[in-house]
């Protein structure tokens, strides 16, 4: 079993153009994946001279290692956002989803991005027939009154969706869509570049300060010093103390995926037939879905702890169990890869953009939503620094922290919140 992310091996690694750090850059972005990339290649055709500075490669986050799952709708749930914020802000936020999408594959079909991109559609899976009952009210008000077309799949047809037993219906939105995220974020990478932006891989930001007299900041890396009028902060789940307001906000959650062997043709069809995005309704959650060479893709949050070599191994042991738990008729079947990374979650589980108190520029949060929204919101940055105005809620949404102060960035609690959410699975 190879222990790095499956999507990796179907792309080229991107090599930037070599050059030397600028002494000055109009925007300098922290991070290099689909926010980074995203807001680098809008002011790029916008004629700004920007820097994406990237500690590791082009990609390494999240965005080379998620399930490449481009879906609809946020984290909390339809009615989860009209109860904590009124039926008008709900849609909004809802709407947002939809343009995401709608963001994502226009730039993929502008840049030629090959990265399978396709309005596959998703299913959500009730792991309890009480939330069928759930998915029920939710599907009522995604077409009464967001006027959202989804369907509601019960148990009895359920094998028209998935070769599986487990779960009591589904709830199936068209509108969703997949990709292969490594070779979406390569080909973002590249468009950024063909951009304009000058791209720099091994170049840690160690340092950010207020410049002389208060304008701009001076940027230091492990790679030399740069002036930028403006920053963008894009490094979501590995936001470190270099932004200490963000690092409180924003909670650093591991996920692991395996890939199996390609599956025979006949048995992918079986298994999934419309090859959608699936995932199911439990806290721990399952995740998974055909990749074009007809691997399944299971990935869950096998623990809450971000990555490392023993917890990949051990979360690869888990997800195999949670893959033969969905379809036992994979028990032969080989796992060849196993990995994790790291998501960004936030206090009220909500994407959030906009800027610090320091004038820095940020977008994050999206849990396991990010690859459209955090696409669309590291765009939708890059638009209000070029002056462009931006009609979006993410950007007026308070940011909540931890209440009183307990919480400075060390995800402290998260072998506690993995026990609660364990217990509400298996009560719930
Ligand atoms: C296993 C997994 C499965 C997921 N599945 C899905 C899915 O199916 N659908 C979906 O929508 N979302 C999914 N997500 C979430 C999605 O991948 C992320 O929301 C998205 O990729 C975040 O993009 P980003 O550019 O903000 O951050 P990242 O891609 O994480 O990039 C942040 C980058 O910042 C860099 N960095 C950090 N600090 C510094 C510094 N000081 N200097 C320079 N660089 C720095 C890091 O090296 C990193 O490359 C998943 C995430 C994981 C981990």
């Amino acid at each position: 079993m190879k222990e790095r992310s499956f999507w990796c091996d179907t792309v080229a690694p991107f090599s930037p153009a070599p050059r030397e750090l600028p002494a000055r850059v109009d925007v300098a972005v922290v991070g290099g994946g689909y926010t980074g990339l995203a807001a680098a290649r809008e002011l790029a055709r916008r004629g700004a001279h920007v820097a994406v500075l990237e500690a590791r490669t082009m990609g390494w986050g999240a965005s080379s290692r998620n399930g490449g799952m481009v879906l609809t709708g946020l984290k909390a749930g339809a009615g989860q956002l009209v109860k904590r914020f009124g039926l008008e802000t709900a849609r909004a936020l809802f709407c947002a989803s939809l343009d995401a999408i709608a963001y994502v594959e226009q730039v993929v079909a502008e840049e030629g991005i090959a990265c399978d991109f396709r309005r596959c559609g998703h299913i959500e899976l009730a792991y309890k027939p009480g939330h069928f009952a759930g998915f029920v009210r939710e599907a009522e008000l995604l077409q009464t009154h967001f006027r959202h077309p989804v369907r509601l799949v019960d148990k009895a047809h359920l094998h028209e969706e998935i070769e599986s037993d487990l779960y009591h219906g589904g709830l199936l939105d068209e509108a969703s869509a997949g990709l292969n995220p490594a070779q979406y974020a390569v080909g973002l990478a590249a468009a950024a570049e063909r951009a304009g932006a000058w791209l720099f891989e091994h170049t840690q930001v160690t340092h950010l300060a207020r410049g002389a007299a208060g304008s701009g900041f001076d940027v230091t890396t492990t790679r030399g010093r740069l002036h930028a009028d403006q920053v963008v902060i894009a490094t979501n789940g590995y936001t470190t103390r270099l932004v200490p307001w963000l690092q409180r906000r924003v909670i650093p959650i591991g996920s692991y995926i395996i890939a199996t062997a390609p599956l025979a043709p006949e048995l992918a069809r079986r298994l999934s037939p419309h090859r959608r995005m699936m995932f199911d309704s439990k806290n721990f959650l399952y995740y998974f879905r055909l990749s074009a060479d007809n691997r399944m893709i299971f990935g869950g949050r096998a623990g809450f702890v971000p990555p490392n070599a023993e917890t990949v191994r051990e979360s690869a042991a888990i997800l195999r169990r949670g893959l033969l738990e969905v379809y036992p008729q994979l028990k032969e079947v080989a796992i060849e890869y196993a990995w994790g990374g790291t998501l960004g979650f936030t206090f009220d589980l909500l994407p959030h953009a906009g800027a610090t108190g320091d004038g820095l520029h940020y977008a994050l949060g999206c849990g396991g939503h990010g690859v459209a929204l955090l696409s669309y919101l590291g765009a939708c940055v890059a638009r209000r620094i070029a002056g462009q105005p931006v009609e979006n809620p993410f950007f007026s949404l308070p940011f909540p922290t931890a209440p009183a102060s307990l919480y400075n960035g060390n995800p402290w609690f998260l072998p506690l919140a993995g026990l609660y959410y364990r217990l509400l699975d298996a009560i719930g």
